[in-house]
């Protein structure tokens, strides 16, 4: 599907809870140039990709979640293109089979073809999260910083909420034209789509605040159905990940502490 000039998306066959209707992967270029996620390493995904863009030579990543960058390994192998992305962290969650070539550095460009990348550091969902801003269109890809219709789970020790929110805020002085996510539709109201995402945030975290003050001392679990009443009961196991970057997030700023399993505020 097009999405620009230059820029296509191919739909990875990876649909679940967890990556909505499956992992965006990004062809760059006319012809197709560079890859941006690759996504998990399905062989027909793979195909799919070396038929797309025989003539691949750069394959960058967002971050090293094992939906976004397992391809990565084997399309080096069979064609030789460079990787571009960070090393991936060592928290067990990551695709560890992922070498970069080149580690870009904050706000370096990188030509795809006549196209230019600009990588914006975004810890936050991962500490080695980079979103591409497509130079002199404004289109930014955003991996899992920025997602259609969902939030993105933090997962600590690695993800990091203030980090997040901080990126969040950065990428706003950005030319944005649009957001394509690294997974759901584009996304054309890209400074707003990031102010809902803040507020929102933000929101949350009044309601931590709010359960601490009627609940505290609590554990994680017993905080969990006061601050997520609105949200479903079958994703509570991803929102109590995020509730336990929010209370770190907290802790770091003298706003809630802990007393063995047990969360208060200050
Ligand atoms: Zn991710």
């Amino acid at each position: 599907m097009s999405i620009a000039p230059g820029v296509a998306r191919l739909l990875a066959p990876n649909a679940s809870m967890m990556t909505g209707p499956g992992t965006n992967t990004w062809l760059l270029g006319d012809p197709p140039v560079a890859v941006l996620d690759p996504g998990p390493d399905i062989p027909a995904h793979v195909e799919a990709i070396l038929a797309a863009a025989p003539r691949l030579e750069t394959i960058f990543v967002t971050h090293t979640h094992r939906d976004h960058s397992p391809a990565a390994a084997t399309l080096k192998a069979r064609c030789g293109a460079r990787v571009v992305g960070r090393p991936a962290p060592r928290d067990g969650l990551q695709d560890e089979r992922f070498v970069p070539d080149a580690i870009p550095a904050r706000d370096e460009v990188f030509a795809a073809g006549r196209l230019r990348l600009r990588a914006i550091d975004t810890p936050g969902h991962a500490s080695n999260h980079v979103c591409w801003l497509l130079e002199g269109d404004g289109l930014l890809f955003t991996g899992d910083h920025i997602l259609e219709g969902v939030t993105p789970v933090i997962l600590v020790p690695d993800g990091d909420l203030a980090a997040y929110l901080e990126a969040l805020e950065r990428l706003r002085r950005y030319p944005l034209r649009a957001i394509a996510p690294g997974h759901g539709r584009l996304i054309e109201d890209p400074v707003g789509e990031i102010d809902r995402v803040i507020a929102h945030r933000l929101a949350r975290e009044a309601k931590v605040l709010a359960a601490l003050a009627a609940h505290g001392p609590a554990t994680l679990d017993e905080l969990l159905a006061p601050v997520y009443a609105d949200v479903p009961a079958d994703r509570h196991a991803l929102a109590r990940m995020t509730l336990e970057a929010q209370l770190i997030k907290l802790e770091r700023e003298g706003r809630a502490a802990r007393d063995g399993g047990a969360w208060r505020g200050c």
